[in-house]
C-alpha cells in the first residue's frame, strides 16, 4: 500500500516537474522551481541542486531551497570535498542521519548549514555523463526510505536531461552567430568567383583517396571541414526479440514509465527549442508528443500487451506499422515523418531497456549517415558535430530542420554515399549550394582556412568594440540596440554591447505556450527582461499575431491573404482582454526598469486614439488597485505600413516616438511577400519608394519633436546602416550578433559622408544602380 503510494508520488512528481519545465524560462528558473517543489514533496528543510564544472572535478551549488540564497552561483567544492563530493565520487546515494558526525562532512559558513543533520545525496546522470548532485537535509535526524530516495532518483534523471540539454541549446547560439559570417563570406567568395560551382555535375570516385566531389540537396547552410565519423548503421528498429514478457501489470507499468519518461525529454526539448530558436524547430518535438499521446498508438500497444507480448516487443511492432505506412504515403513531408515514427519507437524502447546505444563523438567530426533522427541530433555532443551528410532525408525532414537550428551545415540526400566514402576520407561541406568536397585539393582547401583565419580576426576586433561607443569621426552618437524575442536573447544582446531594446517580440514568449499567459506570468516575464536589461531602455511591442504568427491554442479565421487580414494591432482592439491583460502585465513590470510601449502595425490616427483610450483605462484600473506602475510611461508605433508613412506626421503628434518597421514596410510598400523566394527580388530594400519612405517619416518626426527609430532587419548590413544615418537615423534595433559589425562601421565613417551618401542615393532612380553605388562605397569604406 505504502509502496503504491509513492509510485503515485513519483509519477506526480514527475508530472509536476514537466509542468516546470514548461511554465520557467530558463535552466535557472526551472533549477529553482525543482528544488522548491522537491523540498515541499519531501517535507525536508533544505533541497539544493550541485552541479558538475566543465573541468569535471568541481561542484558547484546552482539553486536551492533551504540554504542561504546569496551563497548560490559562489559555493564551490571539488568532487574530493564534503558529503555532496563524496555522492559523485562514489556515483551512488550517500544517505546519512548525522552529518556533521561524518568525517567527509565539510562545513560552508556562507550556507548557514549547521542546523542540518540528516543528509541525503543523489547523483545527477544523463546516461553515463556525471552532472551534479541533489541534495535533501533535514534540521531532525531521519532515515530516508527506500521509497523516498527512488523518488529522488527518478527526479534526478530529469533533472540531468534538462542540463544537458540547455547546455546544448546554449551553444545553438554561438553557432548561429558562427554561420551568419561564413555564409556572407561564402557568398562573397562566390561573387570573386574564387569558389566554383559546378552544378549538374558531380565527379564519381575513382580508386584510393581522390578528390572528388557529389551535390546533394542543401539542407542547412554554412561551410565546414574534417574527417568523418560513421554514425552507427541501422537499419531496423531495435530487436526486442530476446525480450520475455513480465506478468501484464508489469509491462503495463514499464510501458507506462518509459512513456512517461519519453514525453518529459520531448516536453523539455520542445519548450527549450521553442524559447531559444523559433515555434517552428519546436514543432518536431510538438509533433512527436501528439504522437505519444495519441489514443491509437497508445491503445494499439497496451492491446498488444494485454496479448502477452512484452513491452518493448509491443511498441517496436506498432512503429513498424506506422513506420511502414508513412513510407508509402506520396507526399514527400509525410514520407518523412516515417523517421519521426521510427525516433520516437527508438527512444521510448531505448527508454524501456535504458540499452539505447550512445554514439560519442571524441573529436569534432562530419556525420556520415544513411539517415539521421532528430534525436540523434539532440544526443550526440554537437559541439563535436562539424557537419552532416547522409544518403536520406530532406530539407523538410526534422533532423535537417535541428541541424539548421544549431548550425551545423548538412547536405543530405547523397545516394550510395556510404559507398563512396571511405573512414579516412576528409569532406568540406558547403551547405549553402549542396556541395561536398571529398579530400578537396590544395586551392579549396587553401580558401577554407582562410576564411577560418579572416573569423578569428575579426571576432577579437570586434570584441574589443563591445564597450566603445558607437560614434562617428565628427562625434555624432548613434544609438544601437538590439531586437529581442527570449529570455535567452538577453545575455546575447549584453554581450554584443546593446544599449538596450529597440524591440522586444512578445509574441514570441507566447508561441512557445499551450495557453495564453496570464496578466501575472506576463508581468513576472517583464519584470525579467527588464531587470535583465538592468535599467536600459526596453521598448515592448504589444502582441504581433498573425501573417505568418500564430499561435497554436487561438483559433484564426481562414484568411486568404493573411498578411493583409486580422494580425496585429487589429487582433488586440478586437480582442479587448487579451490586450489589456498585456498591458497591464507591461505596466505592473515598469517600475522593474525603463520600459516604453509600442504598437505594431499602425494604419491610422483613429486607431491610436482608440488604443489610447485603452490604455488610460487599464492605467486608471491599475491606479484602483493601488499598484505601482509607470503612470507616464512612453508610448510609440511601428511605422511599417505604406499608410502610415503618408500620415508620418499625424501619427507623430499622437505618441512620443516612431520606430520603422522595414521588414514589412518592403513587403506592404512593394506589395512583395517577405517570406516568399519566388518574389525575392521584388522584396527590395533599396527600391527608391523605400528609401524616400524612411526619409520621409525621419523628416516628419524631426519637424514634430519626436525621436525616430528603426528596428527592420535592414540596419543589419553595416552599408545600410551609414545610408540610414546618411538619412537622418541615429537610433537603430538590430539582431544582436551584427551589432559589433555595424558599430565598426559608424566609427569609421563621419556623419557628413553618409549624408552625403544618402543625398547622392536620393537622386538616383533605380535601386540596381543604388545598389551598385553601395557597393562601391562599401568596398572603399573597407566594412
Ligand atoms: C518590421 O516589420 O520591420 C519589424 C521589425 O517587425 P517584425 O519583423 O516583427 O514584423
Ligand atoms: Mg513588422
Amino acid at each position: 500500500m505504502v509502496e503504491a503510494r509513492q509510485e503515485t508520488l513519483g509519477l506526480r512528481t514527475l508530472e509536476d516537474i514537466s509542468g516546470l519545465i514548461l511554465h520557467s524560462h530558463d535552466l535557472q528558473e526551472t533549477l529553482d522551481n525543482i528544488v522548491t517543489l522537491v523540498a515541499r514533496r519531501m517535507g525536508s528543510d533544505v533541497c539544493s541542486i550541485y552541479l558538475l564544472e566543465d573541468d569535471g572535478e568541481t561542484l558547484r551549488l546552482a539553486a536551492t531551497k533551504g540554504l542561504s540564497r546569496s551563497s548560490v552561483g559562489k559555493i564551490t567544492m571539488k568532487t574530493s570535498e564534503g558529503l555532496t563530493g563524496l555522492v559523485m565520487e562514489q556515483k551512488g546515494v550517500v544517505a546519512i542521519e548525522d552529518a556533521p558526525a561524518h568525517p567527509r562532512y565539510k562545513y560552508f559558513r556562507e550556507t548557514k548549514e549547521e542546523k542540518f543533520l540528516s543528509f541525503l545525496g543523489i547523483p545527477l546522470f544523463e546516461r553515463k555523463t556525471p552532472v551534479g548532485v541533489i541534495v535533501v537535509q533535514t534540521k531532525e535526524t531521519r532515515v530516508f526510505t527506500p521509497a523516498e530516495i527512488s523518488t529522488i532518483t527518478t527526479i534526478a534523471y530529469q533533472i540531468a536531461s534538462i542540463v544537458i540539454n540547455a547546455k546544448l541549446l546554449d551553444s545553438i547560439r554561438r553557432k548561429e552567430e558562427e554561420r551568419a559570417f561564413f555564409q556572407q563570406e561564402l557568398e562573397r567568395m562566390k561573387a570573386a568567383g574564387l569558389l566554383k560551382e559546378d552544378r549538374g555535375s558531380s565527379t564519381r570516385r575513382k580508386k584510393g583517396r581522390q578528390h572528388f566531389s557529389l551535390i546533394g540537396i542543401a539542407a542547412s547552410p554554412g561551410f565546414c571541414w574534417g574527417k568523418i565519423y560513421l554514425l552507427n548503421q541501422r537499419t531496423n528498429l531495435p530487436g526486442m526479440e530476446l525480450e520475455t514478457a513480465l506478468p501484464r501489470e508489469e509491462e503495463h507499468k514499464r510501458f507506462l514509465v518509459a512513456l512517461e519518461k519519453t514525453k518529459i525529454q520531448t516536453l523539455y526539448m520542445e519548450k527549450r527549442v521553442a524559447d531559444m530558436l523559433s515555434k517552428e524547430d519546436a514543432v518536431i518535438f510538438h509533433t512527436h508528443l501528439m504522437i505519444m499521446e495519441d489514443r491509437g498508438f497508445l491503445g494499439k500497444v497496451n492491446d498488444l500487451i494485454d496479448g502477452g507480448t512484452s513491452a518493448g516487443q509491443a511498441v517496436r511492432k506498432v512503429v513498424e506499422n506506422y513506420v511502414q505506412a508513412f513510407a508509402r504515403m506520396d507526399d514527400p513531408y509525410l514520407r518523412e515523418r516515417s523517421a519521426d515514427m521510427e525516433d520516437i519507437g527508438r527512444r521510448i524502447i531505448g527508454a524501456l531497456d535504458g540499452s539505447e546505444r550512445r554514439e560519442r563523438l571524441r573529436e569534432k567530426r562530419i556525420i556520415v549517415a544513411r539517415d539521421i533522427f532528430p534525436s540523434d541530433m539532440a544526443t550526440l555532443d554537437h559541439d563535436k558535430i562539424l557537419g552532416i551528410i547522409t544518403e536520406k532525408g530532406d530539407v523538410t525532414s526534422h533532423a535537417a530542420i535541428m541541424a539548421r537550428s544549431l548550425g551545423i551545415p548538412a547536405v543530405l540526400g547523397l545516394p550510395d554515399l556510404l559507398k563512396q566514402i571511405g573512414l579516412r576520407d576528409e569532406v568540406i561541406i558547403d551547405g549553402n549550394s549542396g556541395h561536398i568536397y571529398i579530400n578537396p585539393d590544395e586551392k579549396i582547401r587553401g580558401e577554407y582556412e582562410r576564411l577560418q583565419r579572416d573569423h578569428g580576426v575579426r571576432q577579437r576586433e570586434l570584441e574589443e568594440l563591445r564597450d566603445l561607443p558607437a560614434e562617428t569621426t565628427d562625434g555624432v552618437r548613434v544609438s544601437l540596440k538590439a531586437n529581442i524575442g527570449l529570455l535567452s536573447d538577453i545575455r546575447v544582446a549584453l554581450a554584443n554591447g546593446a544599449e538596450g531594446v529597440g524591440l522586444y517580440r512578445t509574441e514570441f514568449p507566447f508561441m512557445t505556450r499551450k495557453t495564453f499567459p496570464s496578466r501575472a506570468e506576463q508581468q513576472d516575464l517583464y519584470v525579467k527582461i527588464l531587470e535583465g536589461f538592468a535599467g536600459l531602455p526596453v521598448n515592448i511591442r504589444t502582441l504581433d499575431i498573425g501573417g505568418d504568427k500564430g499561435l497554436p491554442y487561438f483559433t484564426y479565421p481562414k484568411e486568404d491573404n493573411p498578411f493583409m487580414g486580422w494580425r496585429s494591432i487589429r487582433v488586440s482592439l478586437d480582442q479587448r482582454d487579451i490586450f489589456r491583460d498585456q498591458l497591464a502585465g507591461i505596466l505592473l513590470a515598469s517600475p522593474h526598469g525603463k520600459a516604453s510601449l509600442m504598437f505594431p502595425m499602425v494604419s491610422g490616427v483613429d486607431e491610436i486614439r482608440t488604443v489610447k483610450e485603452i490604455l488610460a483605462d487599464v492605467k486608471a484600473d491599475l491606479e484602483r488597485t493601488g499598484k505601482p506602475f509607470d503612470r507616464s510611461i512612453r508610448t510609440g508605433i511601428m511605422v511599417e505600413l505604406p499608410a502610415a508613412v503618408q500620415i508620418a506626421d499625424l501619427l507623430a503628434r499622437e505618441v512620443d516616438y516612431l520606430s520603422i518597421g522595414t521588414n514589412d514596410l518592403i513587403q506592404y510598400t512593394l506589395a512583395a511577400d517577405r517570406n516568399n523566394p519566388k518574389v525575392k527580388q521584388y522584396y527590395d530594400a533599396y527600391h527608391p519608394a523605400i528609401l524616400h519612405s524612411i526619409k520621409r517619416v525621419a523628416d516628419a518626426g524631426r519637424a514634430a519633436g519626436k525621436p525616430v527609430s528603426l528596428c527592420g532587419e535592414m540596419a543589419a548590413e553595416p552599408i545600410n546602416a551609414l545610408l540610414l544615418l546618411g538619412l537622418g537615423i541615429t537610433d537603430f534595433s538590430l539582431s544582436a550578433p551584427y551589432i559589433p559589425l555595424v558599430k565598426q562601421a559608424i566609427r569609421k565613417t563621419s556623419l557628413a559622408s553618409a549624408r552625403e551618401m544618402a543625398m547622392t542615393v536620393l537622386t538616383m532612380e533605380s535601386s540596381r544602380d543604388i545598389r551598385a553605388y553601395l557597393a562601391e562605397r562599401q568596398a572603399e569604406l573597407e566594412i
